[in-house]
């Protein structure tokens, strides 16, 4: 478990996954396991309410926003922006395409009304993401839809980019509450919950209720955000588990994480000790996103041919490392250092990386 670095599902903390064992059998409180608890029990009202006060004050976000809990991940949310916000519009909404993740969003916005793509990194590879000179915006865009952190890649942006009058929505979830930002500058922000907040099943949407009176309400009633809204997140049976243990996460970053300046501090020290056995190797890592925008929570590169790879894997997993695969559309590895990860698994394996290079180099 501690020593896991998978990609796509995330370590938790270990004093959570403590009250997730004992939830299991019996929520404090309640005397009843999580996974027999009523979604319109007065107590799941209660953990709802709770959850989405932590997360606006974890996001330093005022009332003017909604926190709703929703089903069908991320590539849910990819048809369910362009459905609620872009259908029938004359003006295309702005992309950027940076990479895997964000190249998925684009075909499921065009079925719902004409996109226009403002960078592409197609050419060079997903190598870097764009300088804010190099996006091509429009002031009349219904918004402007883009990626905090390429998974698959390792690009993350350590800026806001956009038009501060043009609806940013972003999909961040590879990093959400990883770090303090200047989310109120965001129409929306999605972000599934496997990665740094709990188990797959619920993603999370934080948006303007602003945006939502803008909506016109012409989609089904499940993908409708203003009947989520409406429904404060229980539409219909939420998944009650994966809802819960978020809370117990946010609660541990806001009691025992220092917030989001203290996990950022510690995720940043994570990814400084790998990059640092990275570059001290002379070449025989090769990271795959440029210096500047390399991610704080997928560290991803090649060795010098796939039989060093794969004896690389092969030795990683005898010494207990797991889930450092890249993804299978580009290979490589991957070493995801989210939050439940602690320092000193990124420590060892960076050890592990130096001792490997040494011999193989
Ligand atoms: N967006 C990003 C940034 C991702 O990393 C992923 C998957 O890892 C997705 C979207 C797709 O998420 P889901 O599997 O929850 O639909």
């Amino acid at each position: 478990n501690s020593l896991n670095f998978s990609g796509g599902p995330g370590a938790l903390p270990e004093t959570v996954l403590d009250q997730v064992r004992e939830a299991i059998v019996s929520v404090p409180d309640v005397g009843l396991s999580i996974l027999g608890i009523s979604h319109r029990s007065d107590w799941f009202a209660s953990v709802v309410a709770e959850l989405e006060t932590n997360i606006r004050v974890l996001l330093g976000l005022d009332k003017g926003y909604r926190v709703l809990f929703l089903q069908g991940g991320a590539t849910q949310q990819f048809s369910m922006v362009p459905m609620n916000l872009l259908r029938g519009s004359p003006v295309a909404a702005q992309y950027l395409h940076t990479g895997y993740w964000s190249g998925k969003a684009l075909p499921e916005a065009r079925r719902e009304g004409p996109v226009q793509v403002a960078w592409s990194g197609e050419a060079s590879g997903f190598s870097h993401l764009p300088t804010d000179a190099e996006l091509a915006l429009d002031a009349d865009a219904p918004y402007l839809h883009y990626i905090s952190n390429e998974t698959v890649e390792g690009l993350q942006f350590h800026r806001v980019v956009g038009r501060d009058d043009v609806p940013r929505i972003c999909d961040m979830s590879s990093d959400f509450l990883s770090r303090p930002g200047e989310f109120d500058r965001f129409s929306l922000i999605y972000a599934h919950a496997q990665k740094n907040i709990g188990p797959a099943g619920v993603t999370v949407v934080v948006l303007r209720d602003e945006l939502l009176q803008k909506m016109r309400g012409d989609v089904p009633t499940f993908l409708d955000y203003r009947a989520q809204a409406d429904a404060n997140s229980v539409l219909n049976t939420p998944p009650v588990f994966a809802i819960y243990v978020i809370l117990l996460v946010t609660r541990w970053l806001r009691d025992e994480a220092g917030g989001l300046p203290g996990i950022a501090a510690k995720n940043a020290k994570k990814a400084e000790v790998l990059y640092k056995a990275l570059d001290a190797s002379r070449g025989f890592y090769r990271g795959r996103a440029a210096a500047a925008d390399r991610s704080l929570m997928n560290v991803v590169f090649t060795l010098p041919g796939s039989d060093v790879e794969q004896r690389f894997l092969d030795e990683a997993a005898d010494a207990g490392f797991s889930g450092l695969n890249g993804h299978r559309s580009v290979g490589g590895i991957r070493a995801s250092i989210y939050n439940g990860l602690e320092l000193s698994a990124a420590e060892m394996f960076a050890n592990f990386m130096d001792d490997f290079a040494r011999r193989n180099r």
